[in-house]
């Protein structure tokens, strides 16, 4: 069983040079997305999250599609994976199952958006020191919910369905 296979919806809105690399526009990013997974050997459910009737026609189409990928169209889709883990640094989806498990009430996902958009900017720069300013937005918060307030208690990443190694962001930031 795969879970998340849109990735909490990230992959469903491309960047444009990637969906420029889609080879059938009329199959959604999001088609794309679950076709790859069902088309993976040993998978016989995947369950994607819906919050709208469109939606679930999309994935009951992509469900009834052929799932049987050319070697050329998982060329692609690996291209396409390799641009998107340069542009993310952070995988992380929103989902906020973590949030509720931080025992200093910090709200992870804003701040590893905030974190995003260093690393972003740092590698648009080519020059961390230059991209600080993209975290300057954190300043606004109480200091109790700053990344220095993270006690690096690694609750958060138990229930991360990514892992993310989350504590060690706040470290990076609170050191920034
Ligand atoms: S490691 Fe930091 S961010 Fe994660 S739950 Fe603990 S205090 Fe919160
Ligand atoms: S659980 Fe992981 S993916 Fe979900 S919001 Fe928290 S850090 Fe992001």
């Amino acid at each position: 069983m795969v879970m998340e296979p849109v990735h909490g919806g990230m992959l469903a809105v491309l960047p444009e040079d990637c969906r420029q690399l889609l080879q059938d526009k009329n199959i959604s990013p999001a088609g794309w997305a679950l076709r790859f997974v069902m088309n993976l050997p040993g998978v016989s459910v995947t369950l994607s999250g819906m919050s709208e009737t469109g939606q679930a026609e999309e994935n009951t189409a992509a469900a009834d599609s052929e799932h049987s990928l050319t070697r050329k169209e998982l060329s692609r889709l690996e291209r396409i994976s390799e641009i998107l883990h340069k542009k993310i640094a952070v995988p992380c989806t929103g989902c906020r199952y973590c949030c509720d498990n931080c025992p200093q009430g910090l709200d992870i996902p804003f701040l590893l958006s905030a974190y995003n958009d260093y690393r972003d900017e740092a590698a648009a720069l080519g020059d961390k020191n230059l991209a600080v300013w993209r975290l300057f937005r954190l300043k606004a918060l109480a200091k109790e919910k700053q990344p220095s307030a993270c006690i690096g208690c690694g609750s958060c990443t138990e229930h991360c369905p990514q892992g993310l190694d989350i504590p060690s962001y706040m470290r990076e930031m609170s050191a920034v």
